[in-house]
């Protein structure tokens, strides 16, 4: 376990959360990379700089209700902080420290020029109307807006957030400037300068390097038996492309149920009784089934994209798949890893297989700042080649040295993150 000493005075032992599993991956990687950068390694238990803030919003009904809202810059050798917005009622510091932390690493693993930066508010949206969720977005951007800009930090949706909120937040920060900033934030809708390809980026990361893992297993996609957790940015699009490639949906859990069907799902239907219903329950064609039962069904590769720690020491040793591809960020605990390990499940690390989301939130800042708009065909091949090279970097550093492909992933990354920083040297 993890010591007092790595943790900041406002973070204790029992409000910990998720930021304990990134300091464990550190932890684990540091004796691994090159001495000249041992002096460095500290700089990653540190998150740079985190913001708390109150937004107070005025209700419908006229009443004033305060919520507690964070920014995080974890790391910004490397260039301008990026990462997502969350609005969660759980949302903590230490959980955006943590995801932060991994969107440090996340980057320099697909190597585009960001640095790690997250954000949340703890609230739960779907409690807020349209108009509440509004005044909660433009005074929560009003109260973070020293810490974002478009070569500073660049927000982009997470959980419970999307192109609407995006388009708030840019709308805000374009205000105190008085002019038009669309780089402020990626994940826009495209009549503001959004990306086509960026809704899917995700999830159709997740299914390239689930297909590049498959190859090197001889676990081809086509025939595949796929279970997912999460049905929405993430984990819909991830299923989705899956079953446009030949897999076999079996599985889908979300918030309000669990829905199986052996010889798999039909996602239409279910994406039409979601929005018809708002929930799962009752889709046609499936049966709905435990939630625990999910973590046993046998499958090819089982992709969780909801919350952190869902694979855990109480249901690692049932996990019944091939490979886990993990399209949310933090999904398996260290506790979790070291028995799927020993089970011979193949862990493929948030790191690399999320990172499509902010490799096409690359391209669309590249392309607001340049205002010349590239087809979806060209996003695509390009996300395609970004993100099997960099799992190909890994697999062959994980088969060189006798790593997991989480070990591996993040040797890379804290080699580029901490080489920039040791370059940089200390001010003054
Ligand atoms: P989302 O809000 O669009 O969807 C979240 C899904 O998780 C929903 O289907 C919800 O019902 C489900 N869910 C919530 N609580 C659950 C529970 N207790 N059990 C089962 N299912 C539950 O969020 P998203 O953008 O798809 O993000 C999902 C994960 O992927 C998060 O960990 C996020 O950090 C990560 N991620 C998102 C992006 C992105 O581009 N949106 C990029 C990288 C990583």
């Amino acid at each position: 376990m993890f010591s007092d000493r790595k943790l900041p005075s406002y973070i204790s032992r029992e409000n910990v959360g998720p930021w304990h599993i990134y300091l464990e991956q550190v932890d684990r990687v540091a004796p691994l990379l090159d001495k000249a950068l041992q002096p460095w390694v500290e700089t990653l238990r540190r998150p740079k700089r985190s913001l708390i803030v109150d937004v107070p919003i005025r209700l419908d009904d006229g009443r004033i209700e305060h919520f507690e809202g964070y920014r995080v810059h974890h790391n910004t050798s490397r260039g301008p902080g990026k990462g997502g917005i969350r609005f969660h009622q759980d949302v903590t510091l230490s959980e955006v420290m943590a995801l932060a932390g991994w969107m440090t690493i996340k980057n320099a693993v697909v190597n585009v020029p960001f640095g790690g930066a997250k954000g949340g508010v703890r609230v739960d949206p779907r409690q807020l109307s349209q108009p509440e969720l509004e005044r909660l977005t433009r005074r929560y951007t009003s109260e973070i807006v020293s810490m974002i800009g478009p070569d500073k930090d660049i927000p982009a949706p997470d959980m419970n957030t999307n192109a609407q909120v995006m388009a708030w937040i840019m709308d805000t920060y374009s205000m105190g400037e008085g002019r038009t900033v669309t780089g402020v934030v990626t994940g826009k809708p495209i009549s503001l300068g959004g990306s086509l390809g960026r809704p899917d980026a995700t999830g159709r990361g997740v299914y390239v390097v689930a297909r590049e893992v498959g190859q090197r297993l001889g676990l081809p996609i086509p025939g595949a038996r796929v279970a997912v957790q999460g049905f929405g940015n993430v984990g819909e699009a991830a299923a989705r492309i899956f079953a446009e490639a030949g897999a076999s949906v079996i599985a889908i859990q979300d918030v309000s149920a669990t829905v199986y069907a052996p010889g798999g799902l039909d996602l239409a239907a279910l994406r039409q009784h979601l929005r018809a219903t708002g929930s799962l329950q009752g889709a046609p064609g499936c049966e709905t089934i435990g939630r625990e039962e999910f973590w046993r069904l046998p499958c090819d590769f089982l992709v969780p994209a909801a919350l952190e720690a869902q694979i855990n020491q109480f249901n690692a040793g049932e996990i019944n798949a091939r490979v886990i591809v993990e399209g949310a960020n933090g999904p398996t605990t260290p506790e979790a890893e070291s028995i799927l390990a020993d089970k011979g499940v193949v862990v493929v690390p948030d790191v690399i297989a999320n990172a499509g989301g902010v490799t096409v939130s690359y391209f669309e800042w590249v392309q607001d700042f340049s205002n010349f708009f590239w087809s979806e065909d060209e996003i695509n091949r390009r996300l395609e080649k970004i993100m099997a090279d960099a799992f190909a970097a890994i697999w062959v550093l994980a088969g060189e040295r006798g790593l997991s492909l989480r070990t591996a992933a993040f040797v890379i990354a804290c080699s580029r993150v901490l080489e920039a920083r040791a370059i940089r040297g200390l001010y003054p």
